[in-house]
């Protein structure tokens, strides 16, 4: 095993485990706390802050109290 790799699946900023989700329909894979993130061909993108905020939403209320 190489150490450093590119397919290492921790953010290369904090080091923490990249998270995959579903995001309107689209497969993204990346970090929250950085808000970096790739999609399935391999772009690099941010999410705009509305964005980020219905992301943050989305995974505090993944399940609804009422
Ligand atoms: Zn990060």
């Amino acid at each position: 095993m190489t150490e450093g790799t590119a397919s290492s699946s921790l953010c290369r900023e904090c080091k923490q485990p990249l998270m995959a989700l579903d995001f309107y329909g689209e497969r993204l894979k990346g970090c929250l706390t950085c808000n970096i993130w790739w999609t399935p061909d391999d772009t690099k993108k941010k999410l705009a802050e509305a964005d980020l905020c219905a992301l943050h939403d989305m995974i505090h209320h993944s399940h609804r109290d009422d």
